[in-house]
This record gives C-alpha cells, structure tokens and sequence, in this order.
C-alpha cells in the first residue's frame, strides 16, 4: 500500500505537466492572435487611400476589407477609438432623450403633441449626426469603398444636425408669426438640401477640398443669422434674445466654428506630430466640440420652448379675450 503512493503522486505531477503545457500553449495562440487582431500600423505602413493626416504618425488599424475585424477593432485602442466613442456615446443619450422626453421637456397646460415633435426634431438629428460619424469612424478601416461612402454620410449627418437644430428652433423663435417660420424654415431645406447633395458628390471628399468643405459648413451655419436679424427688427432686442435664446445659440455658434478652425488648421498634432496620435488630435476636439454645441443647441431649445409657454402664448391669449 505504502509502495502505491509514490505511483499515483509521479501520475498526477504528469498529468499537471501536461495540464499546464496545454494551459501555456492556448495562452500563446490566444495572445499571437490577439497581436494579430490588434497590431496597429504606422502612416508609411498603410495603404494609399488611408492617409488623410500625415501629423498622425502611429496607432492605424490598416485596410481590414472586413466588417467583423472593424467592429473588433471597437474593444482596442487606436487612433480613431476617440473619435467613435466620442459621438457613439452622446448618440445614444440623444436617443434616450428623445425617448423618455415626455419626462424630461417640462409640461405646460398648453403643451401640445407639436411641441415633442419639434423638440424630438433636434434630438434625433443630433443621432443621425453622432452615430452616422461614429459608424463611419469605427468602419473607414475597412476599404476604400466604404471609407468613401462613410465619409459621404458623416457629412450628410453634420446637414442634418445643422438643418433640424434651426428648423426646432426657428419654431419657437416665430411661434406667434408662422409665416416667417415657414420662410425662414424654407430657406433652411433649401440650403441643407444644397450642402447635402454637395456632400454627397466624390469631389468634395478629396484633402484639397479639407478647407472648402469646413467653410461651407459654417457658412450653412451661419445662415442662421438671417432670422436673428429679422427677429431683432420685428421683436426687438429683448424679446429676440428670450425667444431664441441668444446667448446659447451664440455660445453654440462659437463652439462650431472653432471646432471647424482646429480641424481645418490640424491643431495640436501639426505643431508636436505622434505626440497625439491616440488621444487628443484635432478631430477628436472637433468632436468633442460639435457634441458641446448641441449641447449649447439644447439648452437655447428648452429655454425658448419655455419662454413661449410662459410667455408668448399667454400674451396671445390674452390678446383673443
Ligand atoms: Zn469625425
């Protein structure tokens, strides 16, 4: 009996090796496939057709001509991780916002089914912008064809940010002179309608058109300036600065051209290249600064809804007595 002992201890210490060697070798093809999933690339190492900034030197994911490699590509760092995160995330909360606003938008006796459109307007233009950006950013590894047909989409997305923030807010702004919300809201189609059908085409993609493109979007943009300016001389200062709420669409209005600014002059990576290839090149802030002037955008909607309600309708209802 005393004899067997040794024999089965020799057995189980053979068993463990083994158990141990099997253990080391799966831990080594998890992590060269791991390596190969996740091996990064540098700007001389990537295709042609990949190379957009050349102040962004490291942390490419090269042409993966595969959905599923672009979706895994959404659990490691890279150099566009921040830029799909950084409208993936705030897409999903606008959504939610739209979803749950029956709770959020605060109910007035004169709160009407129009209303939650006009506000739900925004809030899904502002998902229709983030998450057609974040789609892109996460899929433009994949080949040229879809990097093209992406980056087309992510400019269609900014039109409809920009063309539904105004159309909401235009709404409130006008609420008691509906034809001049019909011509400015007109005008607005039209002009969104031209930037979209722009964007669309394969020449406004191309880096020599980088600065023309930012351009034509502030300047879409700035197209709000003809209602302020209306507003100022039918309501007056006063009540212009309450009805659209001035300051935030100021505010929002300073966001966006700066963003635009530090994209179209590359800032910071053009001054220290590869220092910010992973975190904090000039999209990223662009991003951040688009979500920021929807943000603003928000706020102006909410405050101005506020302000009809509070205000504009009962002075109209007041009138009708
Ligand atoms: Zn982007």
């Amino acid at each position: 009996m005393i004899s067997s002992r040794p024999k089965r201890s020799t057995r189980k210490v053979t068993i463990d090796t083994a158990f141990q060697d099997v253990v080391e070798q799966n831990k080594g093809e998890t992590i060269r496939s791991l390596e190969k999933i996740i091996q990064l690339y540098n700007w001389n190492e990537i295709p042609d057709w990949q190379k957009d900034n050349e102040h962004i030197i490291s942390g490419y994911v090269k042409e993966t001509n595969s959905f599923f490699s672009c979706i895994e590509s959404l659990f490691y760092l890279h150099n566009e991780s921040v830029n799909v995160y950084s409208h993936l995330i705030p897409a999903v909360c606008f959504l939610m916002t739209s979803l749950l606003n029956k709770t959020i938008v605060p109910k007035f006796r004169t709160t009407t089914v129009l209303d939650y459109l006009y506000i739900d307007l925004f809030f899904l233009g502002a998902f229709t912008c983030l998450i057609l950006s974040s789609t892109f950013h996460c899929f433009k590894s994949h080949s040229l064809r879809i990097a093209t047909f992406g980056n087309k989409l992510d400019y269609l997305g900014i039109v409809v940010l920009i063309s539904t923030s105004m159309i909401s807010l235009l709404y409130y702004g006008f609420y008691d002179t509906p034809s001049l919300f019909y011509v400015f809201a007109f005008i607005t189609l039209s002009f969104g309608l031209a930037c979209a059908t722009v964007s669309l085409k394969d020449k406004f993609r191309s880096r020599e058109c980088r600065a023309y493109r930012a351009t034509l979007f502030v300047c879409f943009g700035l197209s709000a300036v003809l209602p302020v300016i209306c507003g100022l001389y039918h309501y007056g200062f006063y009540n212009t600065w309450h009805r659209i709420q001035l300051k935030w669409v100021l505010l929002e209005g300073v966001f966006y051209i700066f963003g635009a600014f530090l994209y179209g002059i590359r800032f910071p990576e053009k001054y220290t290249p590869g220092k910010y290839d992973i975190w904090g090149h000039s999209h990223q802030l662009f991003h951040i600064l688009v979500v920021i002037a929807a943000l603003c955008h928000f706020k102006a909607l909410m405050c101005s809804y506020e302000h009809v309600h509070m205000f504009v309708i009962p002075s109209m209802l007041n009138i009708l007595r």
